[in-house]
């Protein structure tokens, strides 16, 4: 494992499943798995630590808390000397149960260091994962391009060729060509449903994290989602360049052909 790996775990073991955020760590075996796996012991206490650190970590990766928040959970945690072979070495002095959980605001405090600014929140709005950039460019956007990245795409590209005028006739357009003329009204009713469809995943989204949070998690993410439904979409940037003129090709293509 190189640096940042256990960290990123730990931050990426809340994803979103078919819609709604899950927390892969609630599942006492699974995480006390990952803990042995890591040099921890897996006891109860230990998964404690880790799921509360795990959470004020997000927070503070996602920027919605100053890295302040994580110095009460490292209070009485030191630093002594040991000398391996020829070499002094320093090694964290703590509880068993809370060391995990302290060496991954460690492995945090190292990449901010090493690597400052390339550990960050997947740039899907509705992806709860992160990434940690270990290319030279260091313009990763998503966290893997296959899932978020191309679907941002496909969405912005469908976005970019959808009639603007949201009128019946392009309700029934939308609806495809296999639409048959007289079913304009069904056709706008399927669309307003799948619109309707898509506010409810948001809204079940938005509560079904609630139970699973702890401690001020809960409320923090509230207020992100808050910020994320009235904000604007996440920086565009380059990739949204490319793609906007990827996008404006059909409708260059499609403009000489004139309205009857
Ligand atoms: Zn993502």
């Amino acid at each position: 494992m190189t640096v940042g790996d256990a960290l990123l775990e730990a931050l990426n073991s809340t994803p979103v499943r078919d819609g709604a955020p899950v927390d892969l760590w609630l599942d006492g075996p699974e995480l006390s798995r990952w803990s042995i796996q890591h040099g921890g012991e897996g006891a109860a206490a230990e998964r404690e630590w880790l799921r509360r650190i795990r959470d004020t970590l997000q927070a503070v990766v996602r920027g919605e808390n100053d890295p302040d928040v994580l110095l009460p959970l490292l209070t009485g945690v030191r630093k002594v000397p040991r000398v391996v072979g020829a070499r002094l070495e320093w090694i964290v002095d703590v509880e068993a149960e809370r060391r995990l959980a302290v060496e991954l605001v460690l492995e945090w405090a190292r990449l901010q260091t090493s690597s400052p600014g390339r550990l960050r929140p997947c740039a899907n709005s509705e992806c709860r994962l992160f990434l940690l950039d270990r290319s030279r460019a260091n313009t990763a956007r998503w966290c893997s391009m296959k899932t978020c990245g191309n679907r941002l795409k496909a969405r912005r590209h469908h976005e970019r060729r959808r009639p603007a005028p949201p009128s019946a006739e392009s309700d029934a357009a939308e609806a495809g060509p296999s639409a048959a003329p007289t079913a304009q009204s069904a056709g706008g009713s399927a669309v307003r449903r799948g619109a309707a469809r898509s506010t409810q995943v948001d809204q079940v989204a938005a509560t079904a994290s609630e139970p699973g949070s702890t401690g001020t998690s809960s409320g923090m993410d509230q207020a992100r989602r808050a910020a994320r439904t009235t904000a604007p979409a996440p920086a565009q940037g380059e990739g949204a360049a490319r793609i906007a003129e990827r996008a404006d090709q059909p409708h260059a293509h499609r403009q000489p052909v004139p309205s009857v």
